[in-house]
């Protein structure tokens, strides 16, 4: 007998083509043929498990009151407790914190950790509140939210613009509110609070493990290879300073404030002591006309070797796609590349290591956080960062041998390891009732 409910789209998004949530489902369609028969499980993928929209609403430093959207979804818990950034940005949206959500269970699973995946947010634009504001904001946030999150349950990290300070006021908030001093309620949290050693490195440092490896098994030697970077914040910044460190040269960099070339790569020292003055790397380097400001679009026309987009999503356009003139993707930032571009990018020969597998470092070590909160010990960083290499340098290799197996692309591959471990989880643990 056939099924007479068939699966219908949710009817509170409306993910186009493009849209973060449209290009989830799309590389999840995409992973089907090699699930075998846990494709039957695959619809549990294509919705979130949960999702909690709150109202944040605050009195600003001269009494008004103001509202912001907040929104924590839980979009698969088979594996573990959820996992997952908080970010707060004005263009913050539910179908965005479902797309993100999601990443995280296929990031999670790809490298193994275990845990589930959610994602949480506030639409606002943090660089216009206070610093009281801000903690306020927070705080109210992670009460409203205090109703699905927990150490066993689901547990917050840093995002875009959110940082060990905001993950401080939340572990507080949590732990007022349930009179504990709950120090896995939140990763990321400043050392003094259980944070761990490398975690704000963390991502960057995933970032340049990948890329290494990918560099290797290409042939592409990372003495003397250029780099051009999107987005100057932790990621960035990061993967960059580690780059630069094996020799690579940091050719351009873009943020919100401008985009800067030089031929002969950036003065590291200088530009990150910039960016730390201004806020930015527009304006660098003053009178070192060796480094020039470029028109924003130009961006993606700089000759280099490597492109690392460490901003937001839906960055890498078709459009840009057919322009970029880089070997290899290291995508810093969760869905930087819509489908389009993908194919576009794999047609010409691009090697793109996805955000899924490339950025997963902050969560790993997220994970070491929490293991360390719970067992009261903490690691050296020596130990954190070897603890680290291998397991990204571990993952990627077997989804490396997944591609190679299969003839697929690196992204289909680790959609293809994450979503067999996520769905052998479903299966083994059964429907309820
Ligand atoms: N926000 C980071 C990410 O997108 C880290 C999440 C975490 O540590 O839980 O992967």
């Amino acid at each position: 007998m056939s099924n007479p409910h068939q699966p219908s789209p949710l009817s509170y998004v409306q993910p186009t083509a493009n849209s973060p949530w449209g290009t989830y489902l799309s590389q999840v369609d995409r992973v089907v043929p090699y699930l075998g028969h846990l494709a039957r499980w695959v619809e549990t993928l294509k919705r979130p498990k949960r999702a909690l929209i709150v109202d944040v609403p605050i009195e600003l430093d001269n009494g008004d009151v103001a509202h912001f959207e907040g929104y924590r979804v839980q979009h698969n818990l088979s594996r573990g407790p959820g996992k997952g950034g908080v970010r707060f940005h004005p263009d913050v949206t539910l179908e965005e914190v479902m797309a993100l959500s999601a990443w995280m269970t296929v990031k999670c699973a790809a490298v193994n950790l275990p845990y589930g995946g959610a994602k949480g947010g506030i639409r606002v634009d943090p660089k216009q509140l206070s610093h009281k504001e801000l903690e306020r904001m927070t705080r109210r946030y992670t009460s409203e939210i205090g109703i699905i999150i927990g150490p066993q349950r689901d547990i917050p990290a840093p995002d875009v613009n959110t940082n060990g300070q905001i993950m401080a006021w939340m572990m507080d908030t949590y732990s007022m509110n349930t009179g504990t001093t709950a120090t896995g309620v939140v990763t990321g949290k400043p050392i003094h609070l259980g944070g761990s050693l490398g975690r704000i490195k963390a991502t960057g440092r995933g970032v340049f493990v990948t890329g290494r490896e990918a560099a290797r098994r290409l042939g592409l030697d990372l003495n003397g290879a250029r780099i051009a970077v999107q987005g100057f914040g932790n990621v960035g910044a990061s993967a960059a300073e580690l780059f630069a460190q094996a020799g690579g040269l940091i050719v351009a960099a873009q943020d919100h404030t401008g985009t800067i070339f030089n031929a002969h790569g950036f003065d590291m020292a200088d530009l990150m002591a910039h960016v730390k003055a201004s806020g930015g790397v527009g304006g660098f380097p003053g009178a070192d006309v060796a480094t020039l400001p470029i028109d924003h679009e130009a961006f993606w026309d700089v000759a280099c070797d490597i492109l690392i987009p460490a901003a937001l999503e839906g960055q890498i356009t078709a459009a840009r796609a057919q322009r970029i003139l880089a070997r290899l993707v290291l995508e810093g930032a969760n869905g930087p590349t819509v489908p389009a571009a993908d194919d576009i990018l794999a047609d010409r020969g691009i090697l793109v290591v996805p955000d899924v597998i490339c950025n997963a470092g902050g969560v790993t070590v997220s994970y070491f956080e929490w293991v360390q909160d719970f067992s009261s010990f903490f690691w050296s960083e020596d130990e954190i960062n070897l603890r680290l290499d291998k397991i990204m340098a571990g993952a990627l290799k077997h989804i490396w041998d997944t591609a190679d197996q299969h003839q697929i692309t690196l992204r289909t591959a680790t959609f293809a390891v994450a979503c067999e471990r996520i769905l052998t989880a479903r299966e083994e643990r059964g429907l309820y009732p």
